[in-house]
């Protein structure tokens, strides 16, 4: 049974990148820089957006944090926006969800600039996704795609179950690995909250490769997988833990025991996809740097 580790998977795409970073500076450039908008004090936000400039820092990236308050107006967001559009120093932005409920979030992703949407979330980068033009691939899903090529797992005719169909995860990756990619040609099924859970047990029984990104902490169990599959796991839930150091520990949506005990290869929680996620927004935000490939 093989590990699916993102420490090493990560570290590989971050060595490469360093490298770039290096020799960017070496000729007396300005690296990439990302800016990371983050609202309000949500823990599991402000630990996403840590690790994300920690991450930066370590690959010769420079980052900008920029925090507002949970009283922050749309309007206010929006303006700072619009001016990290026009920044020429700043190549890639995002801003951390959910945001507070009294701010769309389908307009914040929308005024953010389509060169500069390294989480791939805006619909232009979408269109240009479903259509299998080069463009920023949502960054966790490219994080799953990263991680198969960097273990070397095959994906060209193998049936991949995908549970979960959220614009962040599940509906960009069914879309992505069907596609016509080294890391695609996949026939895929889809399995979502009105999918009956017998066919959802039925249809993860026959996966050869089983993407699960619900946000049920241990939905699957080792009955649903099909002996030898690959197991991504992509759900990251906080479950209460008194006995934690910090009163809760981190879940995935795959019961990693019995999961190792079937599976040929699976992603642990935390430690799996989470860094993967990581890994494909800085290959964003380095691609951002390099050019806008639109205009190719
Ligand atoms: P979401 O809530 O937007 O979507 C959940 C999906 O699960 C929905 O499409 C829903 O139809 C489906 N679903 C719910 N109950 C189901 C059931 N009983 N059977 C089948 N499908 C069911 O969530 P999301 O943003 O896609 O995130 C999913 C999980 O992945 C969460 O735990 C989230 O924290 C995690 N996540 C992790 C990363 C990472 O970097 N590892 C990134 C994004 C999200």
């Amino acid at each position: 049974m093989l590990v699916l580790d993102g420490k090493i998977a990560s570290a590989a795409v971050k060595a490469s990148l360093l490298q770039k970073t290096q020799a960017i500076k070496a000729a007396g450039k300005r690296t990439p820089h990302l800016a990371a908008i983050l609202v309000g004090n949500n823990g599991a936000s402000e630990t996403y957006v840590a690790s994300k400039v920690k991450n930066c820092e370590e690959t010769g990236f420079g980052s900008s944090l920029i925090r507002f308050d949970d009283h922050v107006t749309e309007a206010e967001l929006l303006a700072k926006i619009s001016e990290l559009n026009v920044d020429p120093t700043i190549d890639g932005i995002l801003v951390q969800l959910p945001l507070p409920k009294h701010i769309d979030d389908e307009k914040i992703i929308e005024a953010i600039h389509p060169d500069k949407d390294v989480d791939g979330f805006h619909p232009m980068n979408i269109g240009r996704m479903v259509q299998g033009f080069d463009t920023f691939t949502p960054a966790t899903p490219y994080g799953v795609l990263l991680m198969l090529e960097h273990f070397n797992i095959q994906t060209k005719g193998k049936h991949v179950v995908v549970i979960g169909r959220s614009n962040i995860v599940g509906r960009p990756m069914s879309i992505l690995l069907s596609g016509e990619r080294p890391q695609g040609n996949a026939y895929v099924t889809i399995c979502h909250r009105h999918t009956p859970i017998e066919e959802t047990k039925k249809m993860a029984q026959q996966a050869d490769i089983l993407i699960v990104a619900v946000g049920i902490p241990e939905f699957i169990t080792g009955d649903m997988i099909k002996p030898g599959a690959v197991i991504i796991d992509v759900g990251i839930t906080r479950v209460e833990d008194a006995t934690a150091k910090k009163g809760f520990r981190i879940k995935g949506d795959v019961n990693y025991e019995q999961a190792i005990a079937k599976a040929s290869a699976v992603t642990p929680v935390p430690g799996g996809v989470g860094l993967m996620t990581i890994a494909g927004l800085l290959m964003n935000t380095m691609k951002a740097y390099e050019g806008k490939f639109y205009h190719n």
